[in-house]
């Protein structure tokens, strides 16, 4: 049986615990690897070493950082084949976007190469006479990210790659459902240059995380999970003096006016609704129908059941969900819709796949008529289930949406310019598509979620993950010359 090893100080090792868990295949249930509830003594370990790597590593010349990450994207490009096949066995997505998922983040890491034009301060000559002031952006010291199962390839890379880019030391926790392919980009980062102590990797649940938020010497967390969790991390982290910023759960809306494309619109929502059986935090899992938009419902479920369920290796159109729980949950939920007067128009309970018989797999649901008190719009159900509202007007739509506490994503369908606009200008979400289904920006941008999807101003990756990972030092300089120097005491506030 594999067992997952940790880093710790540049050194692959095995944990001294007593407490493994099981990771297992979605789609069999085999149990594939074991990873360890690392130990409080690692966890310190682990930061000592990030500790003493920061020292040497701040100062380490901003190209030879930028250089490492070169060599890393080439080595991520090389291995794609192999991540994308990890991934897929110990999280069920599908092989084709499991290298979607590894794509994503390898574009992070591209961006990370180019740190020294990101990291760049400011600088005014002659603010006073013969004073320049400039501003340094430092590093902060050892950093933290805690990650989700849904993207595990994707959201770690987030999160090192600029943080160690920007000169900080990083301690990195995976998602102990899936942490193997996390794992394998790891080795590839120490492959391609990473030094001893820059990254550290512990394992675990609950106890790793709070070990971290707790932790005096870690300057800073990111959190990408559920919402219930991230506030938890933004609380404690921030008790002990941390900078944090947590990525949360979401309910995004698609809103569809009557005008749209619709072979185009109806392709675009069945994918974001039921790819990744739903498991991700840009799904569309709620679609709002204008006006004559709501007698697109056949056309709707036809999309849908022309879907292929299986495991995620014989990369259909979805596979498993990641645990039994998760699809006991699911299920669960879909019970109260059809309790609440939800009108179930197309029930994926029950399903099995051939060969597969023991896998978490749940097919394409699509509950009609479902109002904003229910259970099923009020909590992220995270599976492959949409939810379909209607509204008279644009207006209404928006209205509904503002109404919902979430911001992480929207999308609006519709061929005209002025709808459109006016969407974009007054929905409170902070990521939206137009005509477009999952608008996750690329890094030249950064990650957006807003209001209950967020927590701490700056987002992952982008302009302002470099704005997170740093700390603005301002320094006012004067150089006399010999003349200068017959000057008297200055008892004012003027330079
Ligand atoms: P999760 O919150 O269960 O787990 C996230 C991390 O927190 C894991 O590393 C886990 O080990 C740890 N954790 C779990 N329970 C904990 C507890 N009680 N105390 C402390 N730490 C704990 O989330 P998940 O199920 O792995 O991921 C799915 C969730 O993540 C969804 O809600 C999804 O919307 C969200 N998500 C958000 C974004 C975003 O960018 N907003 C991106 C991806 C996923």
């Amino acid at each position: 049986m594999h067992h997952v090893q940790q880093l710790i100080n540049g050194q692959f090792v095995d944990s001294n615990t007593s407490e493994w868990i099981d990771i297992t295949d979605p789609a069999t249930q085999e149990v594939i690897a074991k990873v360890p509830q690392t130990t409080d003594d690692e966890i310190n370990q682990a930061v000592a070493a990030a500790q003493a790597a920061f020292q040497t590593w701040r100062k380490t010349p901003i190209t030879t950082r930028a250089r490492i990450f070169l060599k890393y994207q080439a080595l991520i490009r090389e291995h794609m084949d192999e991540l994308a096949e990890i991934l897929t066995a110990e999280q069920g997505k599908t092989i084709a976007d499991a290298r979607g998922d590894v794509f994503r983040g390898l574009e992070v890491v591209e961006h990370a190469a180019g740190i020294a034009n990101l990291q760049m301060g400011d600088f005014v000559e002659n603010v006073a006479s013969n004073v320049d002031t400039y501003s340094i952006w430092q590093p902060l010291g050892v950093c933290a990210g805690i990650t989700p199962f849904n993207f595990p390839a994707m959201i770690p890379l987030w999160m090192f790659p600029m943080a160690i880019a920007t000169g900080n030391t990083f301690i990195l926790k995976p998602s102990e459902q899936d942490p193997m392919v996390t794992m394998r980009l790891v080795e590839l980062a120490v492959e391609a240059g990473v030094p001893e102590g820059v990254l550290n990797v512990v394992h675990g649940g609950k106890p790793t995380v709070d070990a971290i938020c707790d932790h005096p010497d870690i300057k800073a967390v990111s959190f990408v999970g559920s919402t219930a969790v991230g506030k938890h991390v933004y609380e404690r982290a921030s008790q002990s003096g941390k900078r944090a910023q947590c990525m949360m759960g979401a309910k995004n809306h698609a809103v569809i006016l009557p005008d749209a494309n619709k072979e185009q619109t109806l392709n675009q929502l069945a994918g974001a609704a039921f790819g990744a059986a739903g498991q991700r935090c840009m799904a569309l899992s709620v679609v709002v129908l204008v006006g004559a938009a709501g007698d697109w419902i056949d056309e709707i479920k036809a999309k849908a059941e022309g879907l292929v369920v299986s495991a995620g290796k014989n990369d259909k159109d979805l596979g498993p969900l990641i645990s039994p729980a998760a699809k006991d949950r699911v299920e669960r939920l879909i019970g109260t819709g059809v309790e609440e007067g939800a009108s179930l128009i197309l029930d994926g309970r029950g399903i099995t796949v051939e060969g597969f018989e023991k896998g978490n797999f749940v097919g394409p649901t699509i509950f009609d008529n479902v109002t904003s008190e229910m259970q099923i719009y009020q909590q992220e159900i995270f599976g492959p289930v949409l939810c379909i509202m209607r509204a008279d007007s644009l207006d209404e739509a928006i209205a509904l949406l503002n109404d919902n506490p979430n911001g992480n994503g929207t999308a609006i369908f519709t061929q005209s310019g002025a709808a459109a606009h006016r969407f974009q200008q007054d929905v409170q979400v902070g990521q939206i598509g137009i005509n477009l289904p999952i608008p996750v920006p690329l890094p030249m941008f950064s990650f957006s979620g807003s209001r209950a999807s967020k927590l701490g101003d700056l987002g992952p990756y982008g302009k302002q993950a470099v704005q997170f990972y740093t700390q603005t030092k301002t320094v006012t300089a004067r150089w006399f010359d010999d003349e200068a120097s017959r000057g008297k005491v200055n008892t004012t506030i003027s330079m």
